[in-house]
């Protein structure tokens, strides 16, 4: 009998252990938050350019210094000599165990805010080209950046309940997507152990707060920039025959680039060649040297990917050799290395495993498997060509009776980069801070 009641109250433990740390997470949670959601507010009304976040990072450094950790700062190195790495690491380490790295990126966009809100964005600056912008956090890594510091002190306050190295990073310049090369060139993992786990999460501007979304496997895709200079040979515009009209090569060329996604690439393979800009000529009756396109070419694997670069540049010399334009005038291909990153990739076992993590302290119904996106994003490059498993999910972060209106009516809600983009912070930072602690400890727990 004795043996039976033990037994009982042994099961009653072990159920009740899950519920028991929800609560006590909760309840830390519920201590912190007021003064998260005000940091939030702040972060929201003080955006930084890509390239130049300062302040952003130096907050970041300052507040994970507060809280015990050992911070380093102002990793990366860009090309452009004029921009200065602002890159955050901050490193809590717990005797032996896995490394396990966070991330978080830093950085605002080009965008006038105009949601209205208290504590909207009013930020003016000069971009590169000297130009005045205002500046917002219309992609949401404020509420990240916010998540990230919760989640820092949480992890340094239940540090008895995990062993290892614990690396939270804060990344710079993720929208011109040259922040993570540019803290990698500034040798992150020389300060660092190599992780065993990476983790990241990106607000989500369709999804009802509380809940996260995830996908497993390849998550949204490379981007490359491709520039191709279509030359010819200059004339009047009432002399065609004296020249090579750059004009209609260009046209005969995009509509030739159309045939690579849809003639050329297997179509299980998702694969996007969008001509997004074009620009020649300076007057109607004039047929000028040359005509600029600019593209963006969107593939998960990377065979793809040099498989449709090779095609342009076939493409673009054959469409100029079959007008006669002279060996000396071919068209110029250029990849634009700083502006391109690669897919996504978010390993299949690493991600189901945190998935189910988040499902126990956040309901399981409120994780939700999603479909890949062609969008793109710098994080990949952290896993060194998909060596080091890594996961970034999804967090929902709109108010959910917008996202139901939204649903019901088909009117589509502002997106990422909008300048109505609008998250809710408290209850997206309480899940954002959940699901990344209950997922680092999943990965290092004792
Ligand atoms: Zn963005
Ligand atoms: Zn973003």
């Amino acid at each position: 009998m004795k043996t039976q009641i033990a037994i009982a109250i042994m099961v009653t433990i072990l159920c009740a252990a899950p519920a028991f740390a929800q609560q006590s997470l909760d309840a830390m949670i519920d201590r912190e938050i007021a003064q998260l959601v005000s940091t939030y507010k702040m972060l929201h009304a003080s955006p930084e350019l890509s390239h130049y976040e300062a302040k952003t990072s130096a907050f970041l450094a300052q507040q994970l210094r507060t809280l015990g950790y050992t911070v380093t700062e102002n990793i990366g190195k860009y090309e452009n000599p004029l921009w200065q790495g602002h890159g955050v690491i901050a490193v809590l380490k717990n005797g032996d165990g896995p490394t396990v790295l966070v991330r978080s990126d830093i950085d605002a966009l080009p965008v006038e805010e105009k949601t209205g809100l208290p504590y909207a964005s009013t930020v003016k600056t000069k971009n590169d080209a000297g130009q005045e912008v205002s500046v917002m956090h219309a992609c949401g890594h404020d509420i990240h950046m916010t998540s990230l510091l919760g989640t820092a002190k949480m992890l340094w306050q239940l540090k008895g309940q995990w062993h290892g190295t614990l690396v939270l990073i804060g990344q710079p310049a993720e929208e011109t997507i040259d922040g993570a090369k540019a803290m990698l060139a500034g040798g992150i993992y020389s300060i660092i152990p190599k992780p065993d786990f990476i983790l990241a999460l990106h607000d989500s501007a369709d999804v009802e707060a509380g809940k996260v979304t995830y996908c497993a496997g390849y998550a949204m895709a490379s981007s490359t920039s491709v520039d191709i200079i279509i030359r010819g040979v200059s004339g009047h515009g009432s002399k065609p025959e004296a020249t090579k009209d750059p004009i209609v090569i260009a046209a005969e060329t995009i509509l030739a680039l159309q045939t690579i996604v849809s003639r050329e690439n297997s179509p299980l393979d998702p694969a996007v060649v969008t001509v997004g800009s074009i620009h020649g000529g300076t007057k109607r009756n004039i047929i000028p040297d040359e005509v600029t396109l600019q593209l963006t070419i969107r593939t998960y694997k990377e065979e793809v990917r040099q498989h449709i670069l090779s095609a342009i540049e076939r493409i673009a010399r054959g469409n100029a050799s079959a007008a006669g334009v002279p060996d000396d005038r071919m068209p110029i291909v250029k990849v634009i290395e700083n502006e391109s990153g690669p897919s996504l990739y978010n390993d299949p076992q690493l991600s189901e495993r945190v998935a189910v993590a988040i499902g126990r302290t956040i309901g399981a119904d409120n994780v939700i498997k999603v479909s890949p996106l062609m969008a793109s994003e710098d994080f990949g490059r952290f896993s060194l060509d998909h060596q080091i498993p890594s996961m970034m999910f999804w967090l929902g972060a709109i108010e959910p009776s917008r996202v139901e209106a939204s649903r019901k009516s088909g009117k589509p809600l502002p997106s990422l980069h909008s300048s109505l983009f609008e998250p809710l912070p408290e209850p997206t930072l309480r899940t954002g801070i959940k699901a990344m602690t209950t997922a680092v400890l999943e990965l290092m727990k004792k």
